[in-house]
């Protein structure tokens, strides 16, 4: 750890916390982030040489395992053909058609540089469209550091949000309502109270940001529904969950139509990409089509959309859904079989190739629920993994995924080390 904590000091006196994004600071689990160096396939080496098998894989983009050849030469490829020109390129075309294919909801789409952006531009759009200017957003839900969803729930009987951040004025955060995730009856009642004001609901299909909660029937399905029924717009934010389960969306298997998509993470193949898109008469409101503005420098970027391609057709091909699911489903009984003998309180909340382990009693359903987990231990389970070269989120309230590049000996090291790190606790 000698090189890291030296590059982590040297950090600190020039990047605001020695980091460019909170959670890698090591904040919620205590310690001194680790520096990687280099990673292939479901590995990474530190900047000390020590190896890890990953399941932050860069928080959801790497789902093919690192440096894969087929990306490394899409990209390298699209490099020497330079790397951008402010002007519109085949590369972006055709990832726009592969994702189209995939997801048939998004008649029209457009890509940004990041799923903040993309998500701050569907709402701008769904404001738009609607002539609205409220949205419903779900406690514990991520979808970036949009200003006017950087909110928590209001207190008492307003659901009106209050400011979950500094410098986010209260009145943009009064834009927002904020309920709890899984609860229709939640839903029915802020559109009872607001329906004719409300723009847009927006969801993540399966929650993986306050660690995975997968949404119970029909809590989907009633959003969609009051949406049609209030003329309101469902807004699936499918960063993490697009291309996570199957080739396509989480709403390809649910068979729920939202009418805007946000994309990130997984479409970029590891390169800075959003995407929003959705209904054709909605997204024919954006620039220059309509009078919704909206613009990026680096949007498409050949690079970018060269490696998200292959990425997709690695997908396409390779087909390694069940496999990661398959892969995931023995881990995450292994951790309950294993916890429940120390007589350790735990949840190990599952979706196909995403889970969280919580230490508690209560079944995770909601933020709420994922609060009572104990996150403390969480962190000293987390520290054990790592010193046993396992890398998990460095963060109670996300989700571990697994990726195609996998191998059941990483399987085996994992459950090794995480016996003994249980064992610790
Ligand atoms: C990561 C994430 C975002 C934000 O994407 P960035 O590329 O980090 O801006 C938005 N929504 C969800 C669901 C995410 O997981």
């Amino acid at each position: 750890m000698k090189r890291s904590k030296a590059l982590f000091a040297a950090s600190k006196k020039v990047l605001v916390g020695g980091v460019d994004s909170p959670v890698r600071a090591f904040r919620a689990v205590g310690g001194d982030p680790v520096f990687m160096r280099s990673g292939k396939g479901a590995h990474l080496t530190d900047a000390d040489g020590k190896s890890y098998v990953d399941f932050v894989l860069s928080w959801g983009p790497m789902i093919l395992g690192h440096a894969h050849p087929a990306v490394v030469r899409a990209a390298e490829g699209a490099l020497r053909k330079g790397s951008s020109f402010g002007a519109p390129t085949e590369e972006e075309l055709r990832l726009a058609e592969a994702v189209r294919e995939a997801l048939p909801s998004m008649e029209r789409l457009r890509f940004t540089s990041s799923g903040t952006e993309a998500v701050m531009s569907a709402l701008r759009v769904a404001r738009a469209f609607t002539g609205r200017e409220l949205v419903i957003k779900f406690v514990g839900g991520y979808h970036g550091h949009v200003d006017s969803l950087l909110v928590a729930a209001g207190s008492g009987a307003t659901t009106l949000g209050r400011p979950d951040s500094d410098g986010v004025p209260a009145a943009w955060a009064k834009t927002t309502l904020c309920l709890p995730y899984n609860d229709v009856a939640a839903a029915q009642k802020a559109f009872r109270e607001h329906g004719r004001r409300i723009a847009a609901v927006i969801v993540e299909p399966v929650a993986a940001n306050m660690g995975v909660v997968a949404p119970e029937p029909p809590f989907l399905e009633a959003l969609r529904e009051l949406t049609r029924k209030n003329k309101s717009l469902l807004i699936f934010d499918e960063v993490i969950t697009g291309f996570r389960f199957f080739y396509g969306g989480a709403q390809t298997g649910m068979r729920i139509t939202p009418d805007l998509t946000t994309l990130g993470k997984i479409v970029g193949g590891g390169f800075p990409v959003g995407c929003y898109g959705g209904r054709k008469e909605i997204m024919d409101l954006v620039a220059p089509l309509g009078p919704v503005y909206q613009a990026g420098t680096l949007s498409g970027n050949p690079v970018a959309m060269a490696a998200g391609l292959a990425t997709l057709q690695v997908l396409k091909k390779d087909k390694p859904y069940a496999r990661m699911a398959e892969m995931a489903r023995v881990i995450v009984t292994e951790l309950r079989g294993m916890a429940r003998f120390k007589g350790l309180p735990v949840q190990v909340n599952h979706v196909a190739s995403m889970f969280t382990v919580f230490f508690t009693e209560t079944p995770v359903r909601d933020f709420a629920t994922a609060k009572t987990s104990d996150t403390r231990m969480y962190g000293r389970f987390f520290h054990a993994l790592l010193e046993r070269g396992v890398y998990f989120p460095p963060a109670q309230f996300e989700a571990a995924m697994l990726s195609a590049a996998h191998s059941k000996l990483d399987l085996e090291r994992t459950l090794e080390a995480a016996a003994r790190a249980l064992r610790r606790l």
